[in-house]
């Protein structure tokens, strides 16, 4: 069979521990013996990150606003053991911090389903996507103990004129706290519009939730440009496709996700959306079946799994023991850069391509087949607990006999 050829190269982010061995094994069975690749490769791995003092990540980053299309592996966020542990010059900061930053985007989170890997919550028949708000809000606040009686107020003083807005927070009669947090319009435009072309994108419908009746201002603010934004450039788009844009209050928005099918985007402001998806990630069934996607306002795309590096699979590998580290996240980071490719690029093969390795990758579990987590929480009877090669191995025997 002659290898399917691309256009364009994709961006190729390596990164660490057993998701790295994951990579290469990943490449060597499942896309190189049917897709003559071309990919810029940056290595994320620390190692690399540290000999360039991390400027490795920053040239990735740049790459895939040039390109358009990334796919990367897993990467450790130093912390002091690390740092003790790979003789780093410095603390570096997360290489998804940094990529986010250069592409100010959007992380899109989403389950893989499979049959025999039950939610829990029984109505979920299609994956939940949560976007989530990447910037300000109370992870950028300035906050402080009150120490006793007295007054704390708002003060925002115009730059141009130096005139003081003010406003009463508390008049306080004893200790307290207080805190003040902040977001601009340009982040959340950005924010909604990654969610809008995601959404769209993927011809999924658009569901966004704040608290505007209690916070008229700060999650009015959000609710307007969203619904404005929606009102002048989305909605004949979205309705050509049979699709729709959503707002309704947070509280009455979990439950009505909890009540739903699933099949949506559901956008949520930065810590709705930091605890919501670690709620979802574990009803859906496992943090092994999840994968992530950053959309930039402009249209850039890059794709990985949403767990970390496994570290302690790792070291038993290391050791030479055997272990079973689940691949399917990163599998469909690589197959949905590579069908976002071939739909930029309008090469129906190379999107047929990633139809059949999702599909060869999730009829593999449907077959009994698969690694160690999921074959702890499998509904399937007696299924078959693999190591990390051999479960690979047999993806790819199924993709071959689907292509
Ligand atoms: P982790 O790598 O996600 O692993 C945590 C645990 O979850 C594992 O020990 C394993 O449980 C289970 N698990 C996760 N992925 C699995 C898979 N594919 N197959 C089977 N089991 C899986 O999180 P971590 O150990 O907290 O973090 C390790 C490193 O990853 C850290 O250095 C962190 O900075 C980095 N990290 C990177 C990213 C990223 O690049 N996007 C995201 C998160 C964390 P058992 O041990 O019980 O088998
Ligand atoms: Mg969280």
């Amino acid at each position: 069979m002659a290898k399917i050829q691309m256009k364009t190269p994709l961006v190729e982010m390596d990164g660490d521990e057993m998701t790295r061995i994951l990579w290469k094994m990943i490449k060597d069975d499942l896309i190189l013996p049917f897709i003559d690749l071309k990919s810029e490769y940056y290595d994320l791995g620390l190692k690399k990150r540290d000999e360039t003092d991390d400027q490795i990540t920053v040239d990735a980053a740049n790459a895939t606003l040039r390109y358009g299309v990334a796919v990367k592996c897993a990467t450790i966020t130093p912390n002091r053991a690390r740092m003790e542990e790979y003789h780093l010059k410095r603390l570096y900061k997360s290489p998804n911090a940094t990529i986010r930053a250069i592409l100010d985007g959007t992380v899109f989170r989403a389950p893989i389903l499979v049959k025999g890997i039950e939610p829990y919550v029984r109505t979920w028949k299609k994956p939940i996507t949560i976007a989530r708000h990447a910037y300000g809000d109370i992870y950028k606040n300035s906050e402080m103990p009150i120490g006793g009686a007295g007054k704390a107020e708002l003060v925002f003083t115009e730059a141009d004129s130096g005139i003081e807005h003010r406003q009463l927070i508390h008049d306080f009669d004893g200790a307290g706290i207080v805190q003040g947090i902040h977001n601009t319009r340009a982040s959340i435009t950005n924010f909604a519009k990654s969610c809008m072309e995601f959404a769209l994108s993927t011809h999924q419908d658009l569901w966004f939730s704040t608290k505007d009746t209690i916070s008229k201002t700060y999650d009015g603010t959000f609710k307007e440009i969203f619904q404005t934004m929606y009102d002048k450039e989305y909605k004949e788009k979205f309705e050509a496709q049979g699709n729709t844009y959503f707002y309704t209050l947070i509280d009455d928005a979990v439950a009505r996700v909890i009540r739903s099918h699933g099949g949506f985007v559901w956008a949520l402001k930065n810590y709705d959306g930091d605890v919501m998806s670690d709620m979802l990630a574990t009803a859906f069934g496992s943090l092994a079946m999840m994968t992530s996607t950053l959309v930039s306002p402009s249209g850039v795309y890059e794709y990985e799994a949403a767990h970390g590096t496994v570290q302690r699979h790792y070291y038993k590998y290391l050791k030479g023991e055997k272990e079973s580290t689940n691949s399917v996240a990163t599998i469909f980071a690589w197959s949905g850069a590579l069908r976002k490719r071939g739909q930029l690029d309008n090469l129906p093969e190379l999107v047929h391509f990633a139809d059949c390795l999702e599909k060869a990758s999730l009829d593999t579990i449907e077959s009994g087949k698969m690694t160690g987590d999921l074959a702890a929480i499998t509904t399937l009877p007696n299924p078959q607990s693999l190591d990390t090669e051999e479960f690979i191995l047999a993806i790819k025997e199924k993709l071959q006999e689907i292509l």
